[in-house]
């Protein structure tokens, strides 16, 4: 059992440059002391501690109830502070980092030895850095002074969170702070790449900078993928996989197919005998077929030729299910161009592997 602690909010939204710093002038003295303290980034919210403090990373993991296997991204206002905690890197990485720093890319490069702490690698060879394009962020960051380690700042397993109340839903009582800027941009986590070899680039985990988008910035370079099974949302899924992230507290099923109409009819017979189960049921769908379904909870992810709307909103809308207590949820699938991929990703995790292909 957790010993309960005051939750500090500061509040930056709508607030001036100077405003913002002065208030978060305490906040990142906060973070430089030890602190557990929430912050918006461009992507959702993180939960940073010092990345060089091993007790503060510690209390991340208890905080989140999350494994400690896992590692953690490294947080940096500025590119001079890359050079005290990685090793000598590609100069493919320097060019990712001209490109799309700051903003939602996490690289991972080879990591200097006894500078972070060994909780923030999880015992690898490697950290994987990011420079948040967030204006509350950054300045943060730069008032900490120091690398900041965050994963989201929800509960292990839960949606990540893309409003402040989110983390305190999550987190009230068990951190020292939260900053307040407002809905995060988009709405789903960082794309993380590796750099294996020369001319590649390998994509660990789509996110807000998308596949295209690195093909169109570095023609000559070979996009890989990480070749994990799981990802792969064209093969039907059985059941119950064991990988949950993301997830929603009722059970939910991805619905794919090439005629959306019959995806449609697909849900409503199963969410109908749901509902003569007397399950609660909650359906999640582009604004193009909405009106034809019926539950406890409609939620829409706008028009499925605006994805980058729809992985804004999903993340709250797998929490408004959970918040009305529903218990059975059917989701539309979607292609996978574009932050689709990072979408498509993301839902099929929520749902534990559960896709139905018609
Ligand atoms: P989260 O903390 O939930 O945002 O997840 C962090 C993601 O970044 C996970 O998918 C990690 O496996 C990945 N990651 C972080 N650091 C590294 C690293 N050094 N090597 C490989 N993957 C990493
Ligand atoms: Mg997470």
């Amino acid at each position: 059992m957790q010993l309960m602690i005051k939750t500090q909010q500061w509040l930056v939204d709508g607030k001036e440059d100077a405003q913002l710093a002065e208030a978060l002038e305490q906040a990142g003295a906060a973070l430089a002391a030890g602190a557990l303290v929430a912050f918006p980034t461009e992507t959702v919210y993180g939960l940073g501690a010092d990345a060089r403090n091993s007790q503060a990373v510690e209390r991340i993991f208890a905080a989140k109830g999350r494994p400690s296997d896992n590692p953690l991204i490294v947080h940096i206002a500025d590119r001079e502070q890359l050079d005290e905690m990685v090793l000598p890197y590609p100069q493919l990485a320097s060019e990712l980092m001209d490109h799309f720093w700051p903003g939602p890319l996490t690289i991972v490069l080879p990591a200097r030895e006894g500078v972070l702490s060994p909780l923030v690698t999880a015992g690898l060879a490697t950290v994987g850095v990011r420079m948040p394009r967030h204006r509350a962020a950054l300045a943060l960051l730069r008032e900490a002074g120091c690398p900041v380690a965050a994963p989201s700042a929800n509960r292990s397993g839960r949606p990540s969170p893309t409003l402040a109340w989110h983390v305190q839903e999550d987190l009230e009582g068990r951190i020292e702070g939260i900053v307040d800027d407002g809905p995060t941009g988009v709405g789903l986590e960082s794309t993380v790449v590796e750099l294996p070899e020369p001319g590649v680039i390998r994509i660990l985990r789509p996110g807000g900078v998308t596949r295209e988008a690195l093909a169109h910035a570095f023609p000559g370079i070979f996009i890989d993928s990480e070749a994990t099974g799981e990802e792969d949302v064209s093969a039907p899924r059985s059941p119950g996989m064991k990988y949950t992230h993301y997830a929603p507290q009722g059970e939910l099923h991805i619905v794919l197919g090439d005629d959306s109409e019959a995806a449609a009819s697909y849900i409503r017979e199963q969410q109908s005998s749901a509902r003569r189960r007397g399950e609660t049921t909650g359906i999640l769908a582009f604004a193009e077929r909405l009106a034809g379904y019926e539950a406890d909870q409609v939620l829409s992810l706008g028009s499925e030729h605006e994805l980058e709307n729809a992985a804004h909103l999903l993340y709250a809308a797998l929490r408004r299910m959970d918040a009305c207590g529903v218990q059975r949820i059917w989701a539309e699938g979607c292609v996978t161009d574009g932050i689709g991929e990072a979408l498509m990703n993301r839902m099929v995790k929520a749902a534990g592997g559960r896709t139905i292909r018609l």
